[in-house]
């Protein structure tokens, strides 16, 4: 059995600080990934056009056009996770980057390896899961074995689109139905051991499943905080 793949994936690096792309080339490439890269936002589209990556890392401050906008166009043909590298201290950027559809975000400096570690949850595998009943949030209709969520009949609103993040977070608590899951467990199996004290990653994120999927998002019926504790799915 072999322990190490000899190539880890394809990254594509989009960033216009020609240290900071260095820095990155060589510790993904120490990695055993394949890295790509790009300066700026129409170079990025072309070269995913050109050979779709496993992963894009992209800075959000590019020279020609926003990073935003860059993931925009990109989930018109490509569900590739992207993690966002933002220089920028306001969270309204990040925010953007995630309704966009970026997966996950890292703010500057980050260090090298929580970077890795973000980048190894990312490249992931989806387990195959055998179908399974759907939860109801609300209005919505969850099927985890699909990734589909859909409106109860009757009931109007906007289309749902979760992120893999959102997906991954959402799958453990609906199993654990009606049970408290421990932030410190959504952390380690979403974002790697690393991360089990980044609660911010959580909350953010759970604040984004309820505004998708809550009907009344800060006074939540199914997706309910413990706080100091974790998270629970009420049925
Ligand atoms: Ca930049």
């Amino acid at each position: 059995m072999r322990s190490t793949r000899p190539d880890a994936g394809r990254v594509l690096v989009v960033e216009d600080e020609p240290a900071l792309l260095r820095a990155l080339q060589i510790n993904l490439r120490a990695r055993g990934y394949v890295v790509a890269t790009a300066a700026a936002g129409s170079e990025a589209l072309a070269e995913a056009a050109q050979r779709p990556p496993d992963a894009v890392l992209l800075d959000l401050g590019l020279p020609d056009t926003d990073g935003t906008e860059v993931i925009r166009q990109l989930r018109t043909w490509s569900q590739t996770p992207v993690i966002v590298l933002s220089g920028r201290t306001g969270s309204g950027d990040k925010i953007s980057a995630l309704d966009a559809g970026a997966d996950d975000y890292v703010t500057k400096p980050f260090s090298m390896e929580e970077l890795m570690a973000r980048l190894r949850a990312a490249l992931r595998r989806e387990p195959l899961l055998a179908p399974g009943p759907e939860f109801t949030i609300g209005s919505c209709l969850v099927d985890l074995a699909t990734h589909k969520v859909s409106r109860v009949a009757g009931s109007d609103g906007e289309p749902v689109h979760l992120t893999r993040t959102e997906w991954r977070i959402l799958e453990i608590l609906l199993r654990s139905e009606g049970q408290l899951v421990p932030a410190s467990r959504l952390l380690a199996e979403v974002w790697g051991p690393a991360a089990v004290d980044s609660t911010h990653y959580l909350r953010f994120h759970m604040a984004r499943l309820r505004r998708k999927l809550e009907e009344d998002p800060p006074r939540p019926r199914h997706l309910l905080t413990e706080p100091g504790m974790g998270y629970r799915y009420q049925p």
